[in-house]
């Protein structure tokens, strides 16, 4: 479904639109705008579908849908240590939802299983999940960091996409794309640059620590 002019999704158009299931990504990828859980409740409310969130950048947005599975059973909420816990390598990830639709991937799964979790990945999840003080730190700095970003790039002539992400979405007014990312990559930082379509006046910066991020904007200084 393609994004409305300013990236934003509508969720009215694909509530109509014909298709058996549907996945969202909220917050969404690349653009990294989110969409509020009562807005969210009310497109899985509006469908009979099977509706899959894929929150893989909820951690930086902390609006999740999962707690609605256990209300409507066409949800399936799909999570991954990659990016809130810092855990790519394991190769981990999960869904929550009715038992019916569990059911499902439990069938199958023995034979489309990619990335079987063995008991260290195990281990090594739940640790993470067990230490909730720890991650809502680590991602409270990601959000605040973020923010100074965003506010950093708005004055130096960037359009920055609202972002629930760990990553935001910038255009410049007088540079393209191209131009910020060679002028990056030059200084020794690299961001990414899609050249397709409608993105190609952006690029995705992640939000690195202070210092990172302070270097990023050193290099973008020097480059402007
Ligand atoms: C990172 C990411 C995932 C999951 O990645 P894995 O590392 O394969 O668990 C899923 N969806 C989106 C939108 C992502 O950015």
């Amino acid at each position: 479904m393609p994004l409305e002019e300013d990236f934003t999704l509508d969720l009215g158009k694909l509530t109509a639109a014909e298709a058996q299931g549907v996945l969202v990504a909220n917050p969404n990828a690349p653009t990294g705008i989110g969409i509020p859980l009562a807005e969210m409740e009310k497109f899985i409310a509006a469908n009979d579908r099977v509706v899959v969130v894929d929150e893989a950048y909820m951690p930086f947005y902390n609006q999740s849908a999962a707690a609605l599975t256990k209300k409507y059973a066409n949800l399936l909420v799909v999570k991954t240590f990659s990016k809130g816990y810092s855990l790519a390598g394991m190769r981990c990830g999960y869904a929550i939802g009715d038992a019916l639709l569990i059911g499902g991937l439990e069938r199958c799964r023995d034979s489309f299983n990619s990335y079987p979790v063995d008991r260290i990945c195990q281990a090594v999840c739940a640790a993470a999940i067990s230490d909730t003080a720890y991650y809502a730190e680590k991602n409270a700095l990601v959000i605040s960091e973020r923010e100074r970003l965003r506010a950093e790039l708005k004055k130096r002539g960037f359009t920055v996409l609202p972002s629930g992400a760990n990553f935001v979405f910038a255009k410049h007014a007088q540079k393209s794309g191209k131009e910020i990312y060679d002028g990056l990559r030059a200084r020794g930082v690299l961001v990414r640059h899609f050249a397709k379509p409608r993105i190609d006046a952006f690029c995705r910066i992640t939000v690195g620590s202070a210092s990172e991020n302070d270097a990023l904007l050193a290099a973008l200084d020097a480059f402007l």
